[in-house]
């Protein structure tokens, strides 16, 4: 079962009312210089939210500018004592609590998730992972190194400058705390481009940024379209980019941050994650946590549990029980307190799913439940479940991020070990099983930033997170996080005798 607080949920806001529609740079509310707008889509019905100011390559440079300004030496930003930037990040934190059934509404709104899942998950694990990464704000020592020679050394873990980030559509708030927590809290400045479909969550929250007393410049956050987010990777005054979104994206990041000054990267990408399942489960747990692995989010989840390799004992059992839960997931308005499943993001997103769900069965997977669009208002497709995928079927290559669950069958491990890792992903994976030696076999034989034994879709704010392979590189969360947002200095100065 999923790790979240199942605190009472309060009465959303049912709509709520849109606040912030602009450029936040400096603490203040900017339009855009080209004077160009995008709309802001409720994908539960298909129709316009409001009209947001579109950066582009003008705006983010003057947020860049701001950014930079903010973390020259000596600025009010620099000089703070690190205990004092975790106040503001616990203060952040509360701010998002007070308004916390305010920002869930916002998110089912723009987003289009269920209204009870993104107020314990999106909102409040958004506010714990801002309070974990304030803690760490005066904590992040350096060390003293005994070094040979009549010298002293010690490093400085010192923040890495202008953050520029860059963020989706799937879980908008909790990518944005992901990315400013553990970056405000060492130091750093930010521009924040939040996904075009999207954007309403990260604009009110920079309100509570300032509301919290951050000084200006500290975190800017410009809306806009891929343009917008390439103009802040060639922007030479940016130090790092922070990005997660899709591989093909990442890649190009990846590129145009070595191409002008050298930018550091952390890229959290694409997934199509092994979910093994043994056949000596407890099957009822076992069949709802992988559907949990794969239906979560209306499947819009980078460490979905994609592939479900099932051994070959319990495949048939594993399957019908499979297509029942299916059948019982609620599907319609995410605001109603019943709704598992939400629409999904956009009509392109929801064409692909439907598109790949074609190619399933040309190339000869057994349509088993679902398979086409749910209504005919907004962009919901039906839970769908493909059994008989063979690993050289399309869906069980490419990233569908819709609610798709392919079964496959296996019966040998050494097999399914190269069958697990026949992928250029390799984000997350999970195994259920009751022997420990063959779990820790496959733990050790995965390619994966992260393997859930007997659990699916766990995160946490202590807990890294992040892929191997073409899944990106580095990690967010927990104390390895952080390094990703520091330079580690080292002095060493001349000192007349050593002593031990
Ligand atoms: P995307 O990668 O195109 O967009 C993610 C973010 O990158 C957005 O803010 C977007 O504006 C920005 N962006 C786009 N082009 C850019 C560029 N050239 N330079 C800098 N920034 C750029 O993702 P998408 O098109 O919204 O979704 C496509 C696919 O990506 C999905 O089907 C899914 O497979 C994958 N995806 C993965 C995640 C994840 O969590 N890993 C999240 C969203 C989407």
């Amino acid at each position: 079962k999923c790790n979240y607080s199942q605190a009472a949920v309060p009465k959303p806001h049912d709509p709520p009312q849109v606040l912030y529609s602009g450029i936040f740079i400096n603490n203040e509310w900017y339009k855009s210089k080209s004077g160009s707008t995008f709309e802001t889509i409720n994908p539960a019905t298909g129709k316009v939210i409001t009209e947001i100011q579109q950066g582009s390559r003008e705006d983010i440079d003057v947020a860049v500018d701001a950014a930079y300004d903010a973390f020259r030496f000596g600025s009010p930003w620099r000089r703070m004592d690190a205990s004092e930037r975790g106040r503001l990040l616990y203060k952040l934190a509360d701010l998002m609590e007070r308004d916390a059934a305010y920002l869930a509404s916002l998110e089912t709104l723009d987003n289009g998730k269920p209204y009870h899942v993104a107020y314990p998950i999106d909102v409040l694990g958004s506010v714990k992972v801002i309070r974990y990464m304030a803690g760490w704000a005066d904590k992040n020592h350096g060390k003293t190194i005994p070094m040979d020679g009549e010298f002293f050394c010690y490093t400085r873990h010192e923040p890495v400058g202008v953050c520029g980030q860059i963020i989706p559509w799937n879980f908008p708030l909790l990518m944005m705390a992901w990315k400013i927590g553990p970056a405000l809290a060492t130091g750093n400045t930010v521009v924040l481009k939040p996904a075009e479909q999207t954007p309403l969550t990260a604009l009110y929250t920079a309100e509570l940024v300032k509301e919290a007393g951050f000084p200006p410049g500290v975190l800017n956050v410009v809306p806009g379209f891929g343009d917008a987010g390439a103009a802040l990777v060639q922007n030479t005054k940016v130090d790092k980019i922070a990005f997660t979104g899709s591989t093909e994206v990442g890649k190009k990041i990846q590129q145009a941050s070595g191409q002008f000054n050298l930018k550091r990267t952390t890229l959290e990408l694409g997934g199509k994650s092994p979910n093994i399942i043994l056949a000596d489960v407890d099957i009822e747990k076992a069949v709802e946590a992988a559907h949990f692995g794969v239906f979560f989010n209306q499947g819009q989840v980078c460490c979905a549990g994609t592939r479900t390799f099932v051994e070959d004992k319990i495949y048939d059992e594993f399957v019908e029980r499979s297509v029942e839960r299916a059948k019982q997931r609620t599907v319609g308005n995410p605001f109603h307190p019943d709704t598992e499943q939400g629409p999904q993001i956009d009509e392109t997103q929801m064409n692909k799913i439907l598109s790949l769900i074609e190619q399933g069965t040309k190339d000869g997977a057994r349509l088993v439940h679902g398979g086409d669009r749910h209504g005919e208002e907004g962009y919901y497709v039906k839970p769908t479940v493909f059994a008989d995928v063979e690993d050289h079927h399309t869906i069980a290559k490419e990233e569908i991020f819709g609610p798709v669950q392919q079964l496959m069958r296996f019966k040998d491990l050494d097999e399914l070990i190269d069958r697990a890792n026949n992928t250029d992903y390799g984000l997350a994976s999970a195994v259920f099983s009751k022997d420990i030696d063959k779990v820790n076999y496959i733990v050790q034989g995965i390619k994966a930033g992260t393997v859930w034994v007997n659990t699916y879709n766990v995160l946490s704010a202590q807990s890294p997170f992040g892929g191997f392979k073409d899944s990106g590189h580095g990690r967010e969360m927990g104390q390895y996080g952080l390094s990703q947002y520091t330079e580690v200095k080292t002095v060493i100065t001349s000192i007349p005798q050593k002593n031990s």
